[in-house]
């Protein structure tokens, strides 16, 4: 069997910025991929607006992955694409991972392993719609898969569910392929989506955006013909008489991205309920020493470099791996945070660059995050606004400080 010292799981941005960093390395790396092709779900992504904080440039997520790609090609990484890995096992050894590839099964052995398995999206099964089962309700990324990878049109006519971004920037490239987007309906009060994308997508193709309003009833027997939208009150539940039947051939979902974590969930990776991602310290190591998670395994991000920068981070914990026992404290918040990463902080390891993700609860102006260490403030940072959609990112150097026992990210009014 072979061995390597780092194998990484998932050839999208963050699995491949881990393999050109760990590839600097004298180590023995090898990257597997399912899918034919390296670049995960950037392939798809064919707009722009990737790569502005890695490459100072406005790419399209194709451009993104290329210049990935090439980076990888300097490296002594092993790939292995077509590679679908079925199971782990935590041995003696390191960890064996079976592989199912065009050769047949396939078995190998790693001392350190990087989770970067991406996301996935939440379907129809997940979300409570009343009626029959027609062809023409799909998810928005697959939307994106049939129009950019197929070139295929999915819909003339169509509505979609909920306003996360993959469903804006599918709005906008249905117009923009003669299909009609009559609104986009959102359950809550407010957006999911970014800023940047609700004007660019929606206002300046006046698409309308209908907040606290949902999709109640689908009709249609072999494929979709009309949907029936409900408003809903402050509890989200749908408003009896607000029904309206409209017209569509489809329902488009985008209604939220969980991580794929079946992997992890094999060699009982504890999982963090809040995040969905696995609790990490601060160098992205799991509470299962030698195995890592990055990108939107570990925490869906909207930003592919920052998701680039959780794997480089995973890959230079990885490389590094024997420094020793670990002295893990929990980093806690208050509740106007909804999540952050990591959710640890090993005071064994490096202290001075730690970088710190997290997403409000609530849409919220004039807010300052504080950092309290053992019961003292030691830090803080005023936010104009903050929004759930928008995922904000501290770089701090807390080995300026003396910590023994906590450390609490909180979130308040500006006073
Ligand atoms: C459907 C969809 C559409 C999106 N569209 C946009 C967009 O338009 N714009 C945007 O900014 N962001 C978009 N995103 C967010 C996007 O996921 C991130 O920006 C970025 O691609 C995440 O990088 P990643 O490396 O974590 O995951 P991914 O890019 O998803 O890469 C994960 C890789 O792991 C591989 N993999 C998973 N399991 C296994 C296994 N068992 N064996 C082998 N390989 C495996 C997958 O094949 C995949 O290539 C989209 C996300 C989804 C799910």
């Amino acid at each position: 069997m072979e061995t390597f010292d780092i194998v990484i799981i998932g050839g999208g941005p963050a699995g491949l910025a881990a393999a050109i960093t760990a590839g600097k390395s004298n180590q023995s790396v090898l990257l597997i991929e399912r899918e034919a092709r390296l670049g995960g779900i950037l392939k798809q992504c064919i707009h722009d607006g990737f790569g502005l904080i890695r490459y100072q440039e406005k790419l399209s997520g194709p451009e993104y992955a290329a210049l990935e790609i090439e980076a990888l090609r300097n490296t002594s990484v092993k790939v292995k694409t077509l590679s679908f890995v079925t199971d782990i096992e935590q041995e003696e050894i390191g960890f064996s991972i079976t592989l199912v590839t065009r050769n047949g099964i396939e078995k190998l052995v790693t001392h350190e392993l990087i989770l970067a398995t991406g996301c996935r999206e939440r379907t129809a099964k997940q979300v409570a719609i009343h009626g029959t089962n027609p062809g023409g309700v799909l998810t928005a990324g697959s939307a994106q898969y049939y129009m950019n990878i197929l070139g295929q049109m999915p819909t003339r006519k169509c509505v979609i569910l909920g306003s996360g971004d993959i469903g804006l920037i599918m709005a906008r490239r249905i117009t923009l392929e003669g299909g009609t987007v009559i609104g986009v309906y959102e359950l809550k009060n407010q957006p999911s989506g970014l800023t940047r994308n609700l004007i660019q997508c929606l206002d300046d193709f006046n698409i309308p955006l209908y907040l606290s309003t949902t999709i109640t009833r689908v009709f249609g027997a072999d494929r979709l013909i009309a949907v029936e939208v409900s408003r809903v009150d402050e509890l989200m539940q749908p408003i009896k008489g607000s029904e309206q039947i409209i017209e569509c051939d489809a329902l488009i979902l985008s209604v939220g991205l969980i991580p794929e974590n079946e992997m992890a969930e094999m060699i009982d990776v504890p999982l963090n309920p809040e995040t969905k991602g696995p609790f990490v310290d601060q160098t992205f190591e799991t509470l299962l020493p030698h195995v890592y998670s990055c990108g939107n395994s570990l925490y869906v991000s909207d930003v592919a470099d920052f998701v680039s920068e959780t794997g480089e981070i995973a890959a230079r914990s990885a490389m590094d791996s024997k420094i020793g026992a670990r002295n893990l404290i929990e980093i806690i918040h208050n509740s106007t945070i909804a999540s952050s990463i990591p959710s640890h902080l090993d005071l064994n390891k490096p202290l001075n660059h730690v970088i710190i993700y997290f997403r409000s609860r609530e849409c919220k102006n004039k807010q300052v995050l504080s950092l309290i260490i053992d019961g003292r403030a030691v830090f803080s940072k005023k936010f104009k606004q903050v929004r759930p959609p928008e995922m904000e990112r501290l770089l701090l150097d807390l080995s300026k400080y003396e910590i023994s026992k906590s450390l609490e990210l909180r979130l308040e009014d500006e006073s």
